[in-house]
């Protein structure tokens, strides 16, 4: 599934090509996938483009906002000319542009959301979401603060939560265990504070280093113009020894399979 990095790349070639464009219309392909509410927006402009989590917002100068999520297998592709789209497969929407560009939006799985959401809608959704890992004011102290708060649960699965730390799954969190030498297995009150200090910086390492290489392509993950590359500089994930060449562990934690190195990871 996209996580931060996957979604921030998108997010980031998004308001290179879409932002203050002006949408002519959205053709909804799948009310299933895609909120009926699109046949309400004809004319309206882009105000921009962010995330939130692993939400992806695009704010639009009528105080709605579309708000999708990637789940596994969502994915745009951008037509500088939308005469160039041939009747592609998933497509669940496409979004026209006043100079003649095109936005479609796919989804295999058919788990995918598009709606279209007014400012309360929008509240209550970022509401619960635990804040964002890369923000300048979530400082270690504020993260230490964060999870001592449940002593007794799996750090892991905290880790993967997003009411408590925001865009971590899957592959970010077992990446910064790694780094931060720390065996997943662990409840948090067992982690010394040290280590919970280096695993704040790791993330942050680690996630920015991921942006930089347009995300973690395993799956179905794709960004507007092709694959990322992060794949090919993990650590563990999916992976059969650690990079001091440690034969590898995977195990499952709250259902999720997890790599770990039993002798850099303590
Ligand atoms: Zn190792």
């Amino acid at each position: 599934m996209p996580e931060l990095p996957e979604v921030e790349t998108i997010v980031n070639q998004l308001n290179s090509e879409i932002n203050h464009k002006t949408i002519l219309s959205i053709e909804n392909l799948d009310h299933k996938v895609v909120d009926k509410k699109t046949s309400t927006i004809k004319n309206i402009n882009i105000n921009n483009v962010c995330r939130r989590a692993k939400y992806i917002i695009i704010a639009l100068n009528n105080s709605q906002y579309i708000v999708i999520h990637l789940r596994l297998t969502g994915h745009f592709h951008y037509f500088k000319n939308k005469d160039k789209f041939t009747n592609e497969k998933f497509c669940v929407a496409k979004i026209y542009f006043n100079d003649n560009s095109l936005l479609t939006f796919h989804s295999i799985r058919r788990f995918e959301r598009f709606d279209i959401l007014n400012q309360s809608e929008l509240n209550t959704l970022t509401a619960p979401l635990g804040p964002e890992p890369l923000d300048k004011s979530f400082t270690a102290d504020k993260f230490q603060q964060l999870f001592q708060k449940s002593p007794s649960a799996n750090i892991k699965t905290k880790l993967m939560n997003q009411n408590i730390i925001a865009g971590i799954g899957n592959i970010y969190a077992q990446e910064s265990l790694y780094y931060a030498g720390i065996n997943p297995q662990k409840k948090i009150q067992d982690i010394p504070s040290e280590k919970l200090t280096n695993l704040y910086h790791e993330i942050q390492r680690i996630l920015l280093q991921a942006i930089k290489h347009k995300g973690t392509s395993v799956d179905d993950y794709e960004h507007l113009n092709g694959e990322g590359d992060f794949q090919n500089y993990l650590a563990v994930y999916q992976k059969s020894h650690c990079p001091k060449k440690h034969p590898l562990k995977k195990i499952n934690i709250s259902g999720r399979g997890t790599f770990y190195c039993p002798i850099c990871q303590k």
